[in-house]
């Protein structure tokens, strides 16, 4: 397996950090205890900076500082227009700040630094603008009531909302869920991952120079069975929304189940079919599947890793994805040569080595990859296996990194069936140029996002969200508003009223 693996050669010097501390109430402060958390370079496994380790004290200041914004404060209150205007400054300013932004996320989380500068920090600037298009364009309806009653509903914001969030995309996840919740004029606490704290402290700072008012929006980090939790459990949170696994997901419910029964969304793993039929352009369809689990080293919830392909085309497929995976280069983030950079931490590398093991074990066939590679830092060879069967542990659980099972299917109802046997329904591909395959295929799959011909064709006016295990409550689209909303409904008699 010739997969080219290249370390640092770029030599990129480590930037200054500027922000390791909590944010809380429009100030950088330590923690109550003093303590701070290491954060590491996934391509050294280095320490990049110490973090403040915020814990429940930690969260309770800044509840305290969100509510207090809330019910005193002027975001809620202030004209729509007025808060989509300081959207707008925000989105300029991380726009003007790509450069930081990006290398932020690459040193932290092993992200391609190109793909930064192109996707996720535009596209995070981007979110926000459109989010802040909406914050004017709530409103509730005018009811027909069946009596002599005047009726509407008010659409209000929910009030504190706690946001955890993941490190596989620090900053679109973290536009995906401050920008509907800013512009529905919520204030909230966020969470990011204890593996990447950076880019969200950054955030932040860049929130307060737009003129988000302080206590609005305050930054926690720390780990997730103490920062994360208190969250999750805080009595005076109206809300949740949580990216992550989905064992976390169901902790993270639990917890709000047994405090004060706070509105949950979670947006959790997957296991994604990417189903290939015999029509389709094989070159373009190695190169989807390709895509579909190697983007973003296979750290991403929809990857593509379970691949069905029909028996027709099934062997040319095969020969073909192993010969291109020879061109596929692993190293340095920073590089642009370079298409794939490190796991983000030694606990998921080993994970997906651990998987990796597991697959070879159980009888499938190793047909590219399967190793670590590099002296130093957390990089894995892209994987694929044949001949992987429906109950194997590499069919089944959510690997979160560059691992490809591929398998042959016969008929379109062999595979919407074999696709939908899964505990999760985040998202499912399909490669066909046969309109009726499609849609026949599209309507069949019980995933929230099908993507046909194409695949992470994400936007942030596409709703994006799970069925089934892979949880509930849609992420960006317009509708997203509306888990930082709450209906009122108002109603008056409309003439002199026998019930007064
Ligand atoms: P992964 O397995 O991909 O690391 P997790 O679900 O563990 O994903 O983490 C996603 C987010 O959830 C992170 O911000 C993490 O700190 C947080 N988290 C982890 N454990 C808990 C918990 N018990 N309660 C609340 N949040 C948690």
């Amino acid at each position: 397996m010739a997969t080219k693996c290249r370390e640092g050669e770029n030599g990129f010097k480590l930037p200054e950090i500027k922000f390791t501390k909590l944010f809380i109430n429009g100030e950088f402060v330590d923690s109550v205890s003093g303590k701070t958390f290491e954060t590491r370079d996934p391509r050294t496994g280095e320490v990049i900076a110490r973090i403040a380790e915020g814990d429940k004290e930690d969260v309770d200041l800044a509840v305290k500082a969100a509510r207090h914004a809330f019910d005193h404060g002027p975001w809620p209150r202030l004209a729509g227009c007025e808060r989509g205007k300081i959207m707008m400054k925000f989105a300029d300013l991380i726009d003007q700040h790509i450069e930081e932004l990006a290398t932020l996320d690459s040193l932290d989380a092993g992200k391609l630094f190109k793909m930064g500068m192109e996707m996720d920090i535009p596209g995070a600037a981007n979110t926000l603008r459109y989010y802040a298009g909406a914050a004017d364009k709530i409103h509730g309806e005018t009811l027909k009531m069946s009596r002599a009653l005047q009726g509407y509903t008010l659409r209000e914001p929910i009030g504190v909302v706690g946001h955890i969030i993941p490190w596989n995309f620090p900053s679109t996840m973290f536009a995906i869920k401050v920008g509907p919740a800013l512009a529905a004029g919520c204030t909230m606490v966020i969470k990011p991952a204890e593996q990447t704290p950076l880019s969200a402290l950054y955030y932040a700072h860049l929130a307060k120079l737009a003129g988000i008012p302080d206590g609005v929006l305050n930054v926690v980090t720390g780990f997730g069975p103490t920062a994360g939790a208190a969250v999750s459990s805080h009595m005076d949170i109206d809300k949740i929304s949580f990216t992550g696994s989905t064992e976390v997901g169901r902790l993270v419910m639990q917890a709000a189940a047994t405090s004060n029964l706070k509105a949950v969304s979670l947006e959790l793993g997957g296991k994604s079919p990417l189903i290939i039929f015999n029509d389709a352009d094989v070159d373009m369809a190695v190169e989807l599947a390709r895509f579909a689990i190697l983007y973003n080293k296979g750290e991403i919830c929809v990857a593509g890793s379970r691949v069905f392909v029909q028996e027709g085309i099934y062997d040319e497929f095969v020969k073909k994805s192993a010969e291109k995976a020879k061109s596929w280069v692993v190293g340095d983030p920073f590089d642009p040569n370079v298409h794939q950079g490190p796991q983000v931490d030694k606990v998921q590398f080993e994970k997906v080595l651990k998987y990796i093991e597991h697959g070879k074990r159980e009888g499938a066939t190793l047909l590219t990859g399967g190793k670590a590679c590099g002296e130093k830092g957390y990089y894995i060879e892209p994987t694929i296996f044949t001949d992987v069967k429906d109950d194997m542990l590499i069919a089944k659980d959510e690997i979160f990194g560059p691992v490809m099972s591929l398998m042959k299917f016969k008929t379109v109802e062999e595979a919407i069936e074999r696709a939908n046997k899964t505990r999760y329904g985040l998202a499912a591909g399909v490669v066909t140029k046969d309109l009726n395959i499609a849609n026949r295929v599209s309507r069949s799959i019980r995933a929230g996002s099908i993507w046909v011909n194409c695949y992470f064709a994400f936007d942030h006016d596409c709703p994006f969200g799970g069925y089934k295990m892979s949880g509930f409550g849609k992420d960006m689209g317009l509708h997203s508003l509306d888990k930082y909303l709450q209906t009122k409904s108002v109603v008056t008699p409309l003439y002199d009223s026998p019930w007064l």
